[in-house]
């Protein structure tokens, strides 16, 4: 009998691991797929908010204005980045500097410091290629930048050194309550038992709550479409560049990445299917053409790929944490759509703290809370990669051109505690894939390492799990 089990392993699943590994207890982490960050979490703006946006005494705002405070820190003890890179909320129209004035109010009730409005040529002077038709902006120092996977990577690889289990290709089908307050998760492929649940399922959460509780909830996916710029066109914005807000969410934004490339978008649209996450012309051209309002000479050549995630809205529009009135022991981390990624690591250490008050668990005095990511060869210093290359010959074998990444750095992504199983978290955890070519050329060899410390004949080597082998069979 385990004293939880969190179903999700997205950043705010990954998030609560990382918290309850504080604690003397078994936890198991259920992920339908065959890694973490596979669903939002890595899919979204990465955008860490500073907290204007949601509304005074929601969670939203409560756990987004925590969660921010949190990021620098958490960066420095789990080696991911994280940049404070500011941000401006452009205005375009006489009538907007209201909505913009009480944007600033908002940010000033929920705690938010240093914002200021500024004339639309005060902007073109720290930005100079914002559009000459913004009027004026808010500007928010306090917003930041970090890289959504790396991040999840982190929380996760250090809730496992902390003896968290993962356990993956896994779908929760059914969760059933006993007499004696214990929990059943039944999944696809076998039955686990727990004191307790945490449900961090995202867009499938109210599904995950509807089996075991009478309130029933209601999540609807709403579908957000990107296109990612190449770095060379990284100079078009320091700070993110966000529009006014929308009844649909926080609008097109024009922002720069952990790693200088340029994110577009995204749209905001609500689709039936909840995991449809195929990106389309209609949605990646609206995504531009609006982005272009706000940076007039984005260029349609400099797009390297296209990507969407889905929201998970609450219908009542804010997030449902904490423990279920008519079903104790059951947890929910339920409608987290953004601010997300900014609030994971606060609701994370709530969450956590709620199931070890219930289970009476003990805090550990051998929690190790700091871990070391892959050393990355494109951002080490000409002394550094001499060192490296002395230590570890294979720094020497650059696999991935564009990005410059090493075959030492692929062998660490796969070899490494939760170690990547498939071409997409090798791509995640060391950008390999991720530049101007998109995978073209390092492709073949990054197959054959993955076969190779996998254990795996490079037939049955994926793009991302079972049913997207890239080879169809050997020629004899
Ligand atoms: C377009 C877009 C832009 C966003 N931009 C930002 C932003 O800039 N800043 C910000 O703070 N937030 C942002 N967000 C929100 C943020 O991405 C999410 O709030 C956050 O990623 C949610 O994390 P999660 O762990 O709850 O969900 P997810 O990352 O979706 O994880 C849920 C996990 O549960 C698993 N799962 C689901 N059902 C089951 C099942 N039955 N059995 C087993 N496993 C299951 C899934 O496979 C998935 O891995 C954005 C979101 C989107 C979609």
């Amino acid at each position: 009998m385990l004293d939880c089990i969190i179903i999700g392993a997205g950043v705010v699943g990954c998030a609560v691991a990382r918290e309850l590994a504080r604690y003397s207890s078994s936890v198991l982490v259920l992920e339908r797929f065959n890694d973490v960050s596979c669903g939002a979490s890595k899919a979204n703006s990465g955008i860490v908010h500073a907290g204007f946006d949601a509304h005074p005494g929601t969670r939203k705002a409560f756990y987004n204005v925590r969660g921010a405070k949190m990021y620098p820190l958490l960066a420095k003890e789990l080696d991911f980045p994280y940049r404070r890179n500011g941000a401006f909320v452009l205005n375009f129209s006489e009538e907007g500097n209201e909505k913009l004035k009480e944007l600033y109010d908002q940010g000033v009730k929920n705690g938010v410091e240093g914002n200021v409005i500024l004339s639309g040529d005060e902007v073109r002077k720290m930005e100079p290629y914002v559009s000459d038709k913004v009027v004026s902006a808010l500007y928010v120092p306090a917003s930041g930048i970090v890289s959504p996977y790396e991040a999840t990577i982190a929380f996760a690889e250090n809730a496992f050194d902390n003896g968290v289990k993962f356990e993956f290709n896994q779908t929760v089908k059914d969760v059933v309550k006993s007499a004696d307050g214990t929990f059943t998760v039944r999944t696809d492929k076998g039955e686990f038992c727990a004191k307790t649940v945490v449900n961090c399922a995202g867009v499938h959460s109210d599904e995950i709550n509807n089996y075991v509780s009478k309130t029933k909830e209601k999540i609807v996916a709403r579908k957000g479409e990107y296109v990612l710029l190449d770095k060379a066109y990284g100079y078009l914005a320091g700070a993110t560049l966000f529009q006014l807000p929308t009844a649909m969410g926080k609008g097109v934004l024009v922002s720069p990445t952990t790693h200088g490339n340029i994110i577009v978008g995204p749209t905001a649209d609500d689709i039936d299917d909840k995991d449809y996450v195929d990106t389309t012309y209609a949605g990646l051209s609206k995504a531009f053409s609006q982005a272009a309002l706000s940076v007039p000479s984005l260029p349609r050549r400099g797009i390297i790929t296209q990507f969407s995630g889905n929201r998970a809205h609450n219908v009542t529009g804010d997030f449902v944490l904490g423990e279920r009135e008519d079903c104790k022991g059951f947890f929910n981390a339920l409608g987290v759509e953004s601010p997300g990624l900014t609030s994971a690591p606060a609701i994370g250490q709530d969450l956590a703290k709620l199931v070890a008050d219930r289970l009476g668990l003990k805090e550990r005095k051998d929690f190790n809370g700091t871990r070391k990511g892959i050393k990355h060869f494109a951002t080490m210093s000409d002394e550094e990669r001499v060192e490296a290359i002395k230590q570890n010959p294979l720094y020497g074998k650059v696999v991935c051109r564009c990005e410059v990444v090493t075959e030492a750095e692929i062998i660490d992504a796969v070899t490494r505690s939760l170690g990547a199983r498939d071409m997409d978290g090798i791509k995640r955890r060391t950008r390999a894939g991720m530049g101007r070519c998109q995978s073209g050329f390092c492709t073949p060899k990054v197959m054959e390492i993955v076969a190779k410390y996998t254990g795996v004949d490079m037939t049955q080597v994926t793009k991302k799990g079972a049913g997207s082998e890239l080879l169809t069979g050997r020629k004899e």
